[in-house]
C-alpha cells in the first residue's frame, strides 16, 4: 500500500526507527494497520495539519480527541503563553487546578476530582481507589473497551468456560489479569452471570461511557443504567471511563447521552484528552465518600510530580470555557454532514459499511452488519479501509490510520475543511470498492 511520496516524512521515519521502537511513541501512529509512511506533522492550525514535506491535510483525528476547538486556537495559545511566562511547574498547589476542578465538577456528576497526567494513570488510580474503598480485588471490563495500558486492563477473555481473563500482552503477569473479568459488550446476560458468580469479590465494573476504541459502538438503550444498578445491587462501584467521550460526545460527555436523562450517576469517572487542551492532563473523580479515601484525606495512596501542572490545567480550563453550546452544535452539524456524505459515497460505490455514532463522535465500519461488540467490530474488511484511508490521505484528508477508531471533528472545521472532505469521499469509496478483503492485518483493541 503506497501513496504520494513523502520524502521528508520517510527520512524522519527511518531515523526514528533507529532510536525508537517502531519509530513512534504510541503504536497506532506507525500506520501498521494501513501500510505506508506515517506523516510527521510540523505544525497545525484550526482544522489543518501541515507535514514536514509541506502537504496539508484536513485533520479528522484531532490528536485522538483533545483538539475540540481545533489546533492553535488563539485564545488558548494566549492563555498558555501567559502561563508559561509565569513558570512551568512549582510542585505546589496552584489556582488553575482549582478552576479546572470547579469547571469539571460543574459539568459532570462527580463531587471531586484528582488530576493526573494521562488517561492510563486516571483509570489505574480509579481502580486502586475502587479496590481500596470496597476491600475487593476483582474488576469487570468489556472486550474492545480501551482504558489505557494498565496491566490489569490489558486482559483478554479466557477460553469459553473460564470467566477470568488472561494477559492481553506479554509483560502482564497472569496474577494481574487473573483479577479481571472480560465480558462481551452490550451483553446483559454475561454481566448478570459474572456478578452472580463473583459479585462479592468485584470492586468495580469499568466501561467506556460510549465505546470509541473499537470504532464507535454505542451502548444499547438502558445498558449503562443497567450496569450502574447491577453494581449497586452487589456493592461494587460503577466506573465510567470518559477519557474519550468526556466534554466531547456532548457538553456533559457520554453521561449527557443517557445518565443525565435517566437519572443515574457513576460512582467513579475518568477524564482526559479534551480536558488537557492538548497537554498531558487527565483526572479521576466521583462520589465524595469514595474520593475522601484518597491520600492525604484517606488511606489510598496516589501522587504525581507533574499532576495538575499549571500549563496543562490552564490549557484545559481555556478549552472547556470556550467549549460552549454553540461549539457542540457546530460539532454535531459537521459530524452529521461528514457521516452522511461518507455513507452516501460508500453506498454509491457499492461498499458494505455501517456508520455508528455517539453524540459528536462517529465511525465508519467496513462491514455489512451493525456492530454491538468487539467480535462484530473485528469482522470488518480492513483491506478496504486501508485503500480508503490512503485515497483520503492523497486527497488531503487525515483519517485515523486504523479501522478501529472514531473520527473526530473540531470547532475549527469550517466550510472549506468540510468541502475538502466531501470532495475526497467519492474517489476514496471507489478505491475501497476495488481493494480486496485480504490486504492488511487487523488492529487489535487499544493499539495506539
Ligand atoms: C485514550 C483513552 C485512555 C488512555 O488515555 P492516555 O492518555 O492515552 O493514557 C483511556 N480510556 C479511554 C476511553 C481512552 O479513549
Amino acid at each position: 500500500m503506497t501513496s504520494t511520496p513523502a520524502p521528508a516524512s520517510a527520512a524522519l521515519f527511518d531515523r526514528a526507527r533507529a532510536v525508537t521502537p517502531g519509530g513512534v511513541n504510541s503504536p497506532v501512529r506507525a500506520f501498521a494497520a494501513v501500510g505506508g509512511t506515517p506523516r510527521f506533522i510540523r505544525s497545525a492550525s484550526g482544522a489543518w495539519l501541515t507535514d514536514v514535506d509541506g502537504f496539508e491535510y484536513v485533520d479528522l483525528v484531532c490528536s485522538w480527541g483533545p483538539m475540540l476547538l481545533g489546533h492553535a486556537h488563539p485564545e488558548v495559545q494566549a492563555e498558555v503563553s501567559a502561563a508559561v511566562a509565569r513558570g512551568t511547574s512549582f510542585g505546589t498547589p496552584t489556582e488553575p487546578e482549582v478552576l479546572l476542578a470547579e469547571e469539571i465538577v460543574g459539568r459532570t456528576p462527580v463531587d471531586a476530582v484528582r488530576f493526573v497526567s494521562s488517561g492510563t494513570e486516571a483509570t489505574m488510580s480509579a481502580i486502586r481507589l475502587a479496590r481500596g474503598f470496597t476491600g475487593r480485588d476483582k474488576v469487570v471490563k468489556f472486550a474492545g473497551c480501551y482504558h489505557g495500558h494498565v496491566d490489569s486492563l490489558l486482559a483478554s477473555a479466557g477460553s469459553g468456560l473460564a470467566t477470568l481473563a488472561v494477559p492481553g500482552t506479554p509483560g502482564v503477569p497472569a496474577s494481574a489479569a487473573g483479577e479481571t473479568i472480560v465480558l462481551p459488550y452490550n451483553d446483559r446476560a454475561a454481566v448478570d452471570k459474572a456478578f452472580a458468580e463473583h459479585g462479592a469479590d468485584i470492586a468495580c465494573l469499568i466501561t467506556e461511557a460510549a465505546p470509541g476504541n473499537m470504532g464507535v459502538v454505542p451502548p444499547e438503550p438502558g445498558f449503562n443504567g443497567f450496569l450502574a444498578q447491577t453494581c449497586r445491587d452487589h456493592g461494587a462501584l460503577f466506573l465510567s471511563d470518559e477519557v474519550m467521550t468526556g466534554f466531547r460526545a456532548t457538553r456533559q460527555g457520554g453521561w449527557g447521552l443517557d445518565g443525565a436523562r435517566e437519572g443515574w450517576v457513576p460512582d467513579l469517572m475518568t477524564f482526559g484528552k479534551v480536558m488537557g487542551g492538548g497537554f498531558p492532563a487527565a483526572a479521576f473523580g466521583g462520589r465524595r465518600d469514595v474520593m475522601t479515601h484518597l491520600a492525604p484525606e484517606g488511606p489510598v495512596y496516589q501522587a504525581g510530580t507533574l499532576s495538575g501542572n499549571p500549563i496543562a490545567t490552564t490549557a484545559g480550563l481555556a478549552t472547556l470555557r470556550l467549549a460552549t453550546d454553540e461549539v457542540y452544535a457546530h460539532l454535531d452539524r459537521v459530524a452529521t454532514t461528514i457521516r452522511d456524505a461518507a455513507s452516501a459515497a460508500l453506498t454509491e460505490a457499492g461498499v458494505p459499511h455501517v456508520v455508528q455514532s455517539a453524540g459528536t463522535m462517529f465511525s465508519v465500519f467496513f462491514g455489512a452488519e451493525p456492530v454491538r461488540d468487539f467480535a462484530g467490530a473485528s469482522r470488518q474488511d480492513t483491506g478496504a479501509f486501508a485503500a480508503f484511508f490512503h485515497a483520503m490521505l492523497e486527497s488531503g484528508v487525515y483519517l485515523p490510520p486504523s479501522a478501529y477508531e472514531a473520527w473526530f471533528v473540531s470547532a475549527a472545521h469550517d466550510d472549506r475543511a468540510v468541502q475538502t472532505v466531501l470532495d475526497a469521499l467519492p474517489g476514496a469509496a471507489r478505491a475501497a470498492a476495488s481493494a480486496s478483503d485480504s490486504a492488511s492485518d487487523s488492529t487489535p483493541e487499544g493499539d495506539r
